[in-house]
């Protein structure tokens, strides 16, 4: 409970900054995970299943997502385990363009943009919205949500 809790509270800053310190972003897968990772991690990586920090590197999945296993309880995970981001069929630098813009543009016009399918953005907007929503008293993401 404390621990969903503290991710909750962990995720809930990692949107609030991005959305908080980026103006304009630029679809860059790199440059997205770098930012991911020094808000997720800060700088020192745990095992998200048992909170350890004895971990090794597993090298890197599509290119820029880290792998890694736990030493003392043997699970595997990555930069997006038990995060909203995880399993996600949008590449990340996108992701976040949909974040960053999803209280200006519509479904449609994020569809667009980033070439994919209007479902598959209106899927993680809400999903993102609903997180959101969920975890902020006063919720201040309530715009941009058409679906057309
Ligand atoms: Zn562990």
């Amino acid at each position: 409970m404390l621990q969903t809790f503290i991710y909750y509270t962990m995720l809930y800053n990692i949107m609030e900054t991005i959305i908080n310190n980026m103006d304009k972003f630029v679809i860059d897968e790199q440059s997205a995970m770098e930012i991911y990772r020094s808000v997720r991690w800060l700088n020192i990586v745990f095992c998200p299943y048992c909170g350890s920090y004895e971990i090794y590197n597993r090298g890197y999945q599509d290119e820029y997502i880290r792998r890694c296993s736990c030493k003392s309880c043997g699970k595997n995970f990555n930069d997006f385990t038990k995060t909203l981001f995880a399993n996600s069929k949008i590449p990340f630098g996108k992701l976040l363009y949909i974040l960053v813009n999803m209280k200006f543009k519509s479904v449609l016009q994020l569809s667009k943009e980033l070439n994919l399918h209007r479902n598959t953005v209106g899927r993680y907007h809400k999903k993102i919205r609903d997180f959101l929503l969920e975890n902020n008293e006063n919720p201040k993401f309530n715009g941009g949500c058409r679906n057309g």
